[in-house]
């Protein structure tokens, strides 16, 4: 038995690079010539493999990678990859040598890192890559940026960025709704706007000004500015938790899987799963699936959800274990042991982030390190 069929015989995700390459393709063709794209490959990619996902964001032609964390861009210049990293997480100063070894581009949101940072760098005779981070409205890292008295933050921001052994070669920031109030969004692209202008004044100009995020490049096209910063949509959302029609064309990138372990006849009146939440109204068939909330699929779907069995919809039965759960397959006639289900897809990922009181974003990034990953390249499966 090879590898990937024993990968195939629980509870699998296929990832499929290819939707991912149209996806890349039809994203890069929202921006204007010129603007860069940004490839968000934090939580390993969103649960899709960092490695597999970064070397084919590479042919894909994408301008730079996205990390939350060091060891991460670590973990990819370990595997051969070329591209640009940005370290969207601000890090502990002691991480200085990773930057420079590794070739680490760093976000950096206050001076005191900053000056960490350089102290450090100039001390090796090395330099560090840096995009300061302004705060328009986040209110999570970066330099704040009031509606008035914001010379001093200028004239801060301005130190930094001629700190030995840094070069500033990027200034971003993030929108906190671009998914919803318009007019919060504009003032953060205002401040924005404002602080690089300020920083201008100040002779301080950056390369790469960004601050759209997926959502942020499909609806404010002026947002765009130097570099679009992709993360869902790359994989193939273009909301997290409503459904909308999207500029871009884009496929799903993940399909969770699993294998029926058993298929059993039980009798109107049973009882099914922990605490007994479920109980039969008919005598029914159900078919008991090898993945539980320890793979990532969450509890909170419990007797509220549905998966796909020969292509028809089977409604959860009773809680989620920790390593397995029961679908109603009374309806679905010659469900055997061995059979393919469908547990998280297209047609079910934005159901399954409503019913769990969740986000797209959550439910893929925690699809578990056991659940396999099996690639899916040029029509071919591999691990
Ligand atoms: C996570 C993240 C992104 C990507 O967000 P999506 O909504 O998935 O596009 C972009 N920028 C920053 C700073 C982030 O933290």
């Amino acid at each position: 038995m090879t590898n990937l069929e024993i990968a195939m015989t629980r509870t699998w995700a296929e990832i499929d690079l290819d939707a991912l390459e149209g996806n890349v393709r039809s994203l890069k063709g929202l921006l204007k010539p010129g603007v860069k794209s940004l490839a968000v490959v934090k939580a390993d990619a969103y649960g899709h493999g960092i490695v597999e996902v970064a070397r084919k964001l590479e042919t894909c032609g994408v301008d730079m990678l996205a990390v939350a964390y060091v060891m991460a861009a670590v973990t990819l210049r370990k595997n051969g990859i070329k591209l640009p990293i940005l370290c969207l997480g601000q890090s502990a100063p002691s991480l200085a040598p990773l930057m420079w070894e590794y070739d680490v581009t760093q976000a950096v949101g206050d001076l005191e890192n900053g000056l960490a940072l350089s102290r450090a760098a100039s001390a090796a005779g090395r330099t560090i890559k840096i995009h300061v981070k302004v705060d328009t409205g986040m209110g999570r890292i970066g330099f704040y940026w009031p509606e008035s008295g914001w010379e001093a933050v200028a004239d801060e921001m301005a130190t930094l960025c001629r700190l030995p052994g840094l070069e500033a070669e990027g200034l971003f920031s993030h929108f906190a709704n671009a998914d919803g109030d318009p007019e919060y969004t504009r003032m953060q692209m205002a401040k924005f706007a404002a602080a690089r202008q300020a920083l201008a004044d100040r002779g301080v100009t950056f390369r790469l000004g960004h601050i759209a995020a997926s959502l942020g490049v499909l609806r404010y096209p002026e947002a765009h500015l130097d570099m679009g910063r992709f993360g869902l949509v790359l994989y193939g959302y273009a909301s997290s938790d409503e459904e909308v029609e999207s500029p871009a064309e884009l496929k799903p990138v993940m399909t969770l899987k699993a294998r029926i372990a058993a298929v059993r006849e039980l009798p109107k009146g049973a009882k099914i799963g922990y605490g007994g939440t479920a109980v039969l109204k008919r005598d029914s068939v159900l078919a008991v699936l090898p993945t539980g909330y320890a793979d990532g699929y969450p509890r909170a779907l419990s007797n509220r959800m549905s998966v796909y069995i020969h292509d028809r919809l089977c409604p959860v039965v009773g809680r989620v274990c920790m390593d397995m759960f029961m679908a109603d397959v009374t309806d679905v006639p010659g469900v055997r042991a061995g059979d393919e289900a469908v547990l998280l897809d297209g047609r079910l990922m934005l159901k399954a982030a409503l019913a769990g009181h969740t986000i797209i974003h959550e439910l893929l990034s925690c699809i578990m390190p056991r659940v396999p990953r099996v690639f899916i390249e040029k029509g071919e499966k591999r691990l």
